[in-house]
Formats: C-alpha cells, structure tokens, sequence
C-alpha cells in the first residue's frame, strides 16, 4: 500500500465547532467498540492516530484526520446520536459513509435503520465487517453473505481486521487495502473543493 500522509485536524461536540466544509469527506461510523479506531490507525499505518481523540478534551463526537492534504476521515463516535445524524443529513463536502459492523454480531435494528436513511438521502455507502480475525474463513463468507441479505446491498460487505491477520482479503491480507480503495473512491467520487487556508 502506497504511503500516505495522515494527521489529526480538529475534533467537534456541536455544530459550531465543525470546520468550514472543504475537501471531501468520509465518515466512519458504527456503534463503539467495533474497531473504528483502530481501523483508522491501520488504515493510515500509523497506530496512535485515532487514539488521539482520545486524550482528555478530545474525546469529543467526530473527529476529523486529513489524508495526504487530499480529504478527510470523520471518525464518528457511538454512531445514531442526533448530532451525527445532523453532521450526515446536512454536512455539504461529505462523498460518503463508511459503516463497520462487528462480524460476529452482524446487522442489527440500528443498521437495518441506517442503511435506509443513508439511501434516502443517496448518500454512497461502504459496508466492512470487522474483527474478521475472530471468525474462521468459511464462517466469514456465510456472515458477509447473511449482511448483505438483511442489508439489501448489491453486494457482499467487504471484510477487514485491524490486527492484519486473518487472510480475509482478496490480497490474501487483512482486507485493508480493499477497505482503502473503497475510502478512496468514496473521496474522489466528490468534487474538490478548494482546501483549508
Ligand atoms: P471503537 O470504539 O469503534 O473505536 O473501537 P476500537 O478501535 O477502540 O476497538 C475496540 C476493541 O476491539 C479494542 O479492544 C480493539 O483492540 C479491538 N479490535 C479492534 N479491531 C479489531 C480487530 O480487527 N480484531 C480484533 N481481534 N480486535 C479488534
């Protein structure tokens, strides 16, 4: 995976604390403890990254990293609160949403809602199955299939592990590098817009 430039921005608890819109941006969304953040530490190959909003202060609803100066990331946490569906239904430079959904619990009320009203609102949506090192091949297929079903997606949900292990991949890796293409395409399916002064 080519190297990139990753660094945290700014974090929000309200509204008003959100930057201007400017270059595109992708959410990460799922309930708390399905791997958001470390996700985005592998993602971006740096591990104390998404931790960072973390630290006193920090930990604050949404946060956003800059990807080489290109676009950003909006880690969202405990996604379905009002100000994360106000962020999503109203923000103008977000391309697209990133749902993770913990493998071995599967789609749930919240999802089954959520998918819905992201397609509402035609917003992209990529769907990634987490901690598939936790599940042996053969059931990863079966839950990626199973997701799909209850989900309605055109197509299974990729599946991806923090840890690197797992062989859960097309590469025969962890997945990550599917999930990032995904990420990509998500951010360059958007206009550019002019970025942060
Ligand atoms: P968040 O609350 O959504 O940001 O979730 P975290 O990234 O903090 O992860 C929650 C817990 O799950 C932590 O203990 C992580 O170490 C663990 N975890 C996250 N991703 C993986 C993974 O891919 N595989 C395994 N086995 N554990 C993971």
């Amino acid at each position: 995976m080519t190297k990139l430039t990753a660094r945290f921005v700014t974090s929000a608890a309200q509204p008003s604390d959100f930057p201007p819109p400017s270059w595109p941006e992708v959410a990460i969304v799922g309930r708390s403890n399905v791997g958001k953040s470390s996700l985005i530490n592998a993602l971006v190959g740096k591990p104390g990254l998404a931790r960072t909003s973390r630290t006193p202060g920090r930990t604050r609803l949404l946060n956003w990293f800059a990807i080489d100066e290109r676009f950003f990331l909006v880690a969202t946490r405990d996604a379905w609160r009002p100000l994360i569906e106000s962020y999503l239904g109203e923000r103008s430079s977000l391309a697209g949403v990133v749902l993770l959904i913990d493998i071995r619990r599967g789609a749930q009320d919240e999802e089954l809602d959520f998918v819905p009203w992201l397609a509402q609102r035609e917003m992209p949506l990529v769907v990634a199955l987490t901690k598939a090192d936790k599940l042996a091949k053969h059931q990863r297929r079966l839950e990626a299939t199973r997701a799909r079903q209850a989900l309605g997606l055109r197509r299974d949900p990729l599946v991806v592990s923090a840890t690197g292990e797992g062989g859960t991949g097309h590469d025969g890796h962890s997945g990550i590098d599917a999930l990032w293409r995904a990420v990509a395409q998500l951010a360059i399916s958007k206009p550019r817009a002019p970025g942060p002064q």
